[in-house]
C-alpha cells in the first residue's frame, strides 16, 4: 500500500471527515493487531471521540480497499492488521489473555515450495494460526484454563 490511508480514500472519491481522519491517524500509528473495539478504546484514551458505527464503516471500507486484512479466529471473533511492510507471518494466539503475536519461520517458504510441487493449487497467501497459552499466562497460573 502506497501513500497515506487518507490519500487512498480521497483517490477513491471518499470525502474526509473529522471522525474518519482521527481513525486513519490512529491506524497509521499502529503496527499491531486490533479490532473495532480495541481501536475505539485507544482513540478514546487519547481524548478524542469517534462513534462506533464510523469505526465499523471505516474498517470495512479499508478492508475492501485492501489496506487492512481481516483475520477470523472463530465465529464473531476477528482482528485486523495493517497490510504494511510486514512479510508473510503466522500468529500465536493466546487463549488466556487474547494476545496475538507475530512469528516468522523459514517454514513458510518450504511449505510453499512443497505445495507448488505437489498440487496444482495456486496460492497467494498462507495463514498460520497457532492457539495456546502465552508465557505470561503460563507463569501466572499453571492450571489456568483457556478462556475459549
Ligand atoms: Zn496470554
Ligand atoms: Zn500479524
Amino acid at each position: 500500500v502506497n501513500g497515506s490511508l487518507k490519500d487512498i480514500l480521497n483517490a477513491q472519491g471518499f470525502r474526509s471527515t473529522k471522525e474518519r481522519d482521527r481513525i486513519l491517524h490512529e491506524l497509521e500509528a499502529r503496527t499491531d493487531h486490533f479490532n473495532a473495539e480495541t481501536l475505539h478504546a485507544s482513540i478514546l484514551q487519547k481524548g478524542s471521540s469517534v462513534s462506533r458505527p464510523t469505526i465499523y464503516r471505516t474498517l470495512h471500507l479499508l478492508e475492501a480497499l485492501h489496506c487492512l486484512e481481516k483475520l477470523y479466529l472463530k465465529k464473531n471473533c476477528y482482528f485486523y492488521e495493517p497490510l504494511s511492510q510486514k512479510n508473510e507471518h503466522g500468529h500465536l494466539i493466546c487463549r488466556g489473555c487474547g494476545r496475538i503475536t507475530d512469528f516468522w519461520v523459514e517454514g513458510f517458504e518450504i511449505l510453499k515450495s512443497e505445495m507448488a510441487r505437489n498440487t496444482d493449487f495456486k496460492m497467494n497467501k498462507i495463514s498460520i494460526q497457532v492457539f495456546g497459552l502465552c508465557g505470561a499466562c503460563q507463569a501466572e497460573d499453571k492450571h489456568r484454563n483457556e478462556r475459549w
